[in-house]
């Protein structure tokens, strides 16, 4: 990979190592917590329910699992350690889905739709709760959600996803907010007008997942770090397979994420994109002085979405704005120095106030990309193998409803979780190979350049702006209109 360019950006040496190390959150949160060691599976073992993955969602899983029934033998497998994947490196956005209502409504009906928003909005709550009631300091802070406006053509999205709110009856979900109501909450010269979403918490994501991790081993689930499923044995006890050993469970959850690209029960649900964080070094009073002081998640209107928040200590958490796809997960994922400095442009862009605050940090991680821009959750045949997939990068609050659900459908329950619309919906799949990778790398670069482009007042190039709309013309919920 080039190196990026620290003069310009303004990054301090340490910044340059995406992948290198783990992202800023997790190291944080290490440093306070490493909690016990969870050795690797070394024999065969049997299980209730096997568990492939340590992220928030096989987390949340095991979680619910054992809330339900406390003796059930549950085996997670992880092949790096838990939230060493995208759950200890996202933005630590809990947000809302009041702004997927348009997405929602095509793909389930009015009001299937609302009850999916208000099973959300429950979880951001639950995710609080949680953390109060098992010590957990995750920096869980519920401050809602500002939208801004950053180029022309944002006005029309931002009012129709106000007005639709409205028109389902959840006015006060989702308000219009005028320039200099937006710049009041955050004052960066580059925010038009914007909204403002109530359902928003912004948490330390990794020392959320690490302390879901604390709380299942106190329970007696059993963890393996650096153990990778290589495959999976079907049957009516399945079997988990890794280098050293083998679990065996009437039950299996595929935990995946992103890494579901290389799993054939699940591929075509998906492609992976990466995005990329940077962290500035704490900058309190220059926060005070544009006025962000409320620890509101703020993104823009971008399909190749910037977000960013702030951090206990006064720094900026900025994300997005770069970004590839690719067909399995590699290093591109964690060791991309461009995409690094797409996102430091991003934030210098915004927030010229903070020209002489460095960048201490910059990672990446990929983002499961399902062709509805929402997750699926559900049961494989033949029936004891279940799964979430599909966040789209929105994955810190659904992570938590997917837990629940994926622990009713293995207990044969019949709940208000099972019955949300996107519990076993009919699949929505992206062609097979290798037209989806290229598809997806082609697109994904089209968007940013037609974005970036609008947002410089630049017309985008045709052939550009054609390609970044193909994936609405084939039918998937995805890119520009
Ligand atoms: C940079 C970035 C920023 C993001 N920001 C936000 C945000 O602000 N808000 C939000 O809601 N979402 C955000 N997301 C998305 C969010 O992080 C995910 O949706 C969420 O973490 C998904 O949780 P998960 O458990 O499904 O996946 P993961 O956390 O990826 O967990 C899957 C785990 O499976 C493991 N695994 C994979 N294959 C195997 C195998 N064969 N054997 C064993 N283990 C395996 C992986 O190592 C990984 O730890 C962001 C993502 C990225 C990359």
């Amino acid at each position: 990979m080039p190196p990026i360019l620290n003069d310009q950006l303004n990054l301090t040496g340490h910044a340059l190592t995406p992948g290198a190390q783990r992202s800023w959150w997790l190291r944080e949160a290490l440093a306070q917590n490493a909690g016990q060691p969870c050795p690797p599976l070394t024999k065969d073992v049997e299980a209730d329910v096997v568990i492939v993955g340590g992220g928030f969602t096989g987390l949340w899983t095991a979680y619910f699992l054992t809330q339900a029934n406390p003796k059930l033998g549950v085996v997670v497998l992880e092949q790096d350690i838990c939230g060493g994947g995208p759950s200890g490196r996202n933005g630590g956005f809990a947000s809302g889905w009041w702004d997927e209502l348009d997405g929602l409504i095509k793909l389930y009906g009015e009001e299937p739709a609302i009850r999916a928003c208000r099973a959300i909005s429950d979880s951001i709550n639950a995710i609080g709760k949680f953390c109060a009631e098992h010590g957990i300091d995750a920096w869980y802070r519920h401050a809602g959600y500002l939208y801004a406006q950053t180029a022309a053509g944002h006005a029309a999205s931002c009012e129709e996803m106000v007005e639709l709110a409205h028109k389902v009856g959840a006015p006060d979900e989702l308000r219009e907010l005028t320039q200099a109501e937006l710049r009041s909450r955050c004052d960066s010269p580059a925010f038009r007008a914007g909204a403002f979403m109530r359902d928003g918490a912004s948490v330390q994501p990794a020392r959320l997942v690490r302390g879901l991790r604390r709380v299942l081993l106190e329970r007696g689930v059993t963890i393996h770090e650096g153990t990778q499923v290589t495959r999976l044995e079907p049957g009516s006890k399945a079997g988990a397979v890794t280098p050293q050993g083998t679990v065996r469970a009437k039950h299996v959850v595929l935990a995946l994420n992103a890494w579901a690209t290389g799993w054939p029960q699940l591929e075509r649900r998906l492609v992976a994109w990466s995005s990329y964080i940077v962290l500035t070094a704490p900058a309190p009073d220059k926060l005070k002085a544009i006025n962000w002081t409320g620890g509101e998640l703020i993104s823009d209107f971008r399909t190749s979405l910037r977000y960013f928040r702030t951090t206990n200590d006064g720094r900026i958490a900025f994300g997005g704005g770069g970004g590839r796809a690719r067909p399995t997960i590699d290093d591109a994922f964690t060791h991309d120095s461009r995409a690094v400095a797409e996102a430091a442009q991003g934030f210098r862009l915004m927030f010229p106030s903070f020209a002489d605050v460095p960048l201490e940090d910059g990672w990446g991680g990929p983002i499961d990309v399902s062709p509805t821009h929402l997750p699926t959750f559900g049961t494989l045949a033949p029936g004891n193998i279940h799964f979430a997939v599909g966040y789209t990068g929105n994955g810190v609050a659904p992570s938590h409803l997917a837990g629940q659900v994926i622990a009713d459908l293995v207990a044969g329950r019949d709940t208000e979780a099972v019955r949300l619309p996107m519990v076993n919906p009919k699949p929505r799949l992206f062609p097979p190979q290798p037209f989806r990778s290229w598809g997806a790398a082609a697109v994904r670069r089209a968007m940013i350049a037609k974005e970036t482009a609008e947002e410089q007042g630049r017309r985008p190039n045709a052939l550009v702006a054609q390609i970044a709309r193909m994936p609405r013309r084939m039918g998937y919920l995805l890119g520009p209109e």
